[in-house]
């Protein structure tokens, strides 16, 4: 299978604004920001989605929210508050097919994600 975009921003094959590393995930700020700050956090192991989860990958998905977390601490929004995302399939509107969790901060967020009225 070819690398994914971001499966090249982890081989520095393509650039990207990085903002942190370790042996397990890499993360960087989006190219299309969705909110004043747009991270978002990977693996560098490359699971396609989340349905592509192993049993062997919780402590790996686990370390994820934990990088968003020291993150949030250190770039001075915890207390404000933020949102971590990670998009599945079509209709989770995931685009890029490596998995990876959105931190957005910096501004109070909309919600919800679906506008249309549901039935109760
Ligand atoms: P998703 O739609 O959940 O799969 O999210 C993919 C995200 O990757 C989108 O928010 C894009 O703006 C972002 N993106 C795509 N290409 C790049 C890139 N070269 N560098 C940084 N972010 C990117």
């Amino acid at each position: 299978m070819s690398d994914t975009l971001f499966t090249k921003i982890i081989n520095r094959e393509i650039p990207a604004d990085i903002v942190y590393e370790d042996d397990l995930s890499l993360a960087f700020r989006d190219i299309q920001p969705q909110a004043p700050v747009h991270l978002l956090i990977i693996p560098k192991k490359p699971i396609v989605t989340i349905n592509d989860m192993q049993e062997e990958d919780k402590v790996l998905f686990g370390h994820l929210f934990y990088v968003a977390r020291q993150l949030a601490g250190e770039m001075g929004f915890a207390e404000d508050g933020y949102r971590v995302v990670m998009n599945c399939n079509e209709h989770g509107g995931q685009s890029v097919y490596h998995v990876h969790l959105h931190l957005l901060a910096g501004k109070p967020l909309g919600w919800p994600p679906y506008t249309e009225k549901l039935k109760v």
